[in-house]
């Protein structure tokens, strides 16, 4: 009778795998899942402005489905497995000097809507492990932009033109690490970036959880 109890509770209370809804170790991504996740060589993905873009893995499989969940589905708890994803690709990179985590910040209707912004979580996990601290106030984001993902790049560089606004006050000086969640052509670091060095700030490093190639 315990035993049958015992299972049922397990059943009701046991957290599933997101990616493959397996309860066996109780947690919401198993170490299968976790291990499935393909990481990206250790060389920047791309340049912007003279900036060096890493993308820790690539968007297909389970790292698309945990920013989706993330993202779209309010799955909150997949913000510490990506950032423990990037963490690993970090370490393995080797860059020994201290940043301050600047993620990509959302206009504030858009904040609104979802309630939080997504890529806020994942640098407030990345900050646990890494013990980097987090800027959000260096950079905000003061145009309302369309979604990028139908854009060519030189309609995003447009849509994004003016999005940005650098509050050089907030600036505690040394190194930036700009986070995101997907990267595809760059263009969101590509307008950032510039905006940080129009004000004089040069020592960047963009890190984005996953790219689509
Ligand atoms: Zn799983």
């Amino acid at each position: 009778m315990k035993r049958f109890f015992t299972s049922l509770l397990d059943l009701i209370y046991k957290q599933k795998c997101y990616c493959c809804s397996s309860s066996e170790e109780n947690s919401r991504l198993c170490t299968n899942c976790y291990n499935s996740l393909t990481m990206c060589e250790l060389q920047p993905s791309k340049f912007v402005c003279g900036v060096n873009v890493y993308c820790a893995g690539l968007y297909n499989k389970n790292l698309q489905k945990m920013i989706r969940g993330l993202k779209y589905h309010k799955q909150k708890e997949m913000a510490f497995y990506i950032a423990k994803f990037m963490y690993e690709y970090w370490q393995n990179l080797g860059i020994s000097s201290k940043f301050t985590i600047i993620p990509v910040p959302l206009h504030f209707k858009r904040l609104k809507k979802r309630k939080y912004n997504q890529v806020e979580l994942i640098a407030d996990e990345f900050s646990k492990l890494s013990g980097y601290e987090i800027n959000t106030k260096l950079i905000k984001r003061v145009k309302e932009t369309q979604p990028q993902y139908k854009l060519s790049r030189i309609e995003r560089l447009d849509n994004l033109k003016d999005a940005f606004e650098v509050n050089k006050e907030e600036y505690r000086g040394g190194s930036v690490l700009i986070l995101d969640d997907i990267s595809t052509t760059g263009s969101t670091f590509e307008v950032m970036v510039n905006e940080l060095k129009y004000n004089g700030i040069n020592n960047i490093i963009c890190f984005a959880a996953a790219t689509p190639f």
